[in-house]
């Protein structure tokens, strides 16, 4: 059976290029009903924290990406990995070495002079390092040859072991190195397709040469190109928010982020709106392009957009409270949240914009929108608000129809188009000239909050 897994070092965030590797690696699992694992890559000490490890679980789980198997921590596999090193130093695939750091420096330097590329020159391969000095293990690279493998984005890739070096697998302090811990790792946790950024396409190779030094089966590959800003460099900070959960906090679902991320490199025809489930059934790496996609957030907000106006009202309820609350409301206080998505659903991008427009049905506005206010409300439109006031203070039936029904009266008794009634009203009650119809907006916020905005309004 298939399995993949998704293998992020805690060093920040969940990014969103993070995200779509592990996404393609997810959907590649469920596609052929195989497991998905997920560890983190957490041998680098100075580096990992146990806050950028919540953000990846976190990140995680509100996309929905759920594991098998996991979160096993490379942490905790030390044993096993300085076992598999005595393994490959007592079969002669690896090495001591105690070449001190000016020599290292100075192997270093000629390369650069020379344009070489070659690092280590193999001082000590066949000479006696004792274990009880300070020293690094090497991995033995073939000389010659080459290593070539079928990359399920790439096609074949070939490397000649002459551009390899001895790698570092294990520390003077002793720690495992990642082109070993990941040998080990996608062993033994049987990962049969490895799906991850471009960025490692190079070490495929040299881990090729570990799997095959310890006679295990390599897994088939697969190095996704990188997502790129739109002014063509690596996607980061400077062109916005790159964490997903910042993208939570912005009022995005995850099922747009989701949409939006597959189609960052992968496509099946036209089509631009997928199910989870119709990804699950239609998605394959081999689809997946070989060059870089740009990041765009004008298409990604589209994609919001489609996905609040045709997402369950209900559910969106529940995720927009989160953004009222941080905009200091209680939506338990008011009208019924799941009415008020209803009436905005066709109206905002996100659900921070429809937190933002929804906030007059739960409290009274500061100030008036300037430019609505000169154009419906000032001079004070005196003749429909009072009217209007009047009516509402006996209105008994707070149905939009009923109210529908009170301003095309009040309208007819003045002898003026409706809007000339509605328009005063709504920047009466909402402060602004935008807002779901006059009925709508009249019945959810109530009769209270109506007459007094429009006293305020006629003051
Ligand atoms: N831990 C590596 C990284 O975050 C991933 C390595 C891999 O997927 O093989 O870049």
């Amino acid at each position: 059976t298939i399995r993949t897994r998704f293998a992020p070092s805690p060093t920040g965030y969940l990014h969103v290029g993070g995200a779509r590797t592990a996404l393609f690696s997810w959907l590649y699992a469920r596609h052929h009903g195989g497991a998905f694992v997920l560890r983190i890559e957490d041998t680098d000490l100075e580096r990992s924290t146990e806050a950028a490890v919540n953000a990846i679980l976190e990140g995680m789980t509100w996309l929905g990406l759920e594991y098998e198997e996991g979160p096993f921590y490379q942490t905790h596999r030390f044993d096993r990995y300085n076992e598999v090193i005595d393994e490959l130093l007592a079969s002669g695939h690896a090495y001591r070495c105690n070449c001190s750091k000016e020599r290292l420096d100075g192997l270093r330097a000629a390369a650069e002079k020379s344009g070489g590329m070659r690092g280590y020159d193999g001082h000590c391969r066949d000479k006696f390092v004792s274990p009880d000095e300070p020293h690094v293990v090497r991995f033995r690279n073939p000389e010659t040859g080459v290593v070539a493998f079928d990359d399920q984005v790439h096609g074949k890739v070939v490397v000649h072991n002459s551009e390899l070096d001895d790698l570092i697998i294990r520390r003077t302090d002793g720690s495992p190195t990642y082109n070993l811990t990941v040998v080990v790792d996608d062993h033994d946790m049987g990962i049969t397709h490895v799906i991850r950024g471009d960025d490692h396409k190079r070490n495929a190779s040299r881990q090729i040469n570990i799997f095959k030094a310890l006679g295990w089966d390599v897994p088939r590959y697969a190095h996704v190109a990188l997502i790129m800003g739109d002014d063509g460099t690596k996607l980061s900070k400077r062109h916005g928010a790159v964490s997903v959960m910042q993208y939570k906090e912005d009022g995005f679902l995850p099922e747009a982020l989701l949409n939006y991320l597959v189609r960052l490199g992968w496509s099946h025809g036209d089509q631009e709106i997928f199910s989870v489930d119709e990804l699950i059934r239609l998605f394959d790496i081999a689809d997946v392009n070989k060059a870089a996609s740009t990041f765009n957030t004008e298409k990604l907000l589209w994609l919001n957009q489609h996905y609040i106006k045709a997402g369950d009202p209900a559910h969106l309820a529940h995720l927009l409270s989160y953004h009222m609350g941080k905009l200091g409301i209680d939506p338990s206080q008011g009208p019924d949240l799941v009415e008020v998505v209803k009436a905005q659903q066709e109206r905002a991008r996100t659900l921070v914009e429809m937190a933002e427009i929804s906030s007059f049905f739960y409290r009274d506005f500061d100030e008036f929108d300037a430019d609505a206010a000169k154009k419906h409300l000032r001079p004070v439109a005196r003749e429909p608000l009072e009217r209007m006031r009047t009516a509402l203070e006996v209105q008994t039936d707070w149905s939009p129809e009923a109210l529908h029904q009170l301003v095309m009266d009040v309208s007819a008794e003045l002898e003026v188009k409706m809007g000339k009634v509605a328009q005063p009203l709504r920047v009466a009650v909402v402060g602004r000239a935008a807002s779901p119809g006059i009925d709508v907006t009249l019945s959810l916020v109530g009769q209270a909050a109506c007459l007094r905005r429009i006293d305020r309004a006629l003051d």
